[in-house]
């Protein structure tokens, strides 16, 4: 599987992930799915017909790493972006505030002071 958006993430040399977190991205990146959806298609499930039979379904996606299918999950940079909004600040905008006007000091008075 070749990662095409970012070749460093995904690589070897990269110790950040762990193979089953690269090997999720790559998926991730592939099907455009979620990685929580992606683990689910990895593992076998029980699946029930209309009848009520029980059946033991295969994994849909076979990992090349086991600890793919259980790793934590990664965050992927495009998606962050795109979850991410614009936050309200705890400051408050004032409108109307009266102009500060330097108090004037004479050269006379200033010459008093010292
Ligand atoms: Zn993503």
């Amino acid at each position: 599987m070749e990662a095409s958006l970012h070749p460093w993430l995904t690589n070897a040399l990269n110790v950040n992930l762990t193979a089953g977190q690269k090997e999720l991205l790559l998926w991730h990146w592939k099907l455009g799915i979620g990685m929580a959806r992606i683990q689910e298609l990895m593992v076998p499930h029980c699946a029930k017909d209309e009848s009520g039979m029980q059946d033991m379904m295969p994994c849909l996606i076979t990992p090349i790493f086991k600890t793919a299918a259980t790793c934590p999950i990664p965050l992927c940079a495009s998606c962050e972006l795109a979850r991410a909004r614009r936050r309200p600040t705890s400051l408050a905008r004032v409108v109307g505030q009266p102009k500060r006007v330097k108090p004037h000091v004479s050269p006379e008075a200033h010459r008093d002071n010292r």
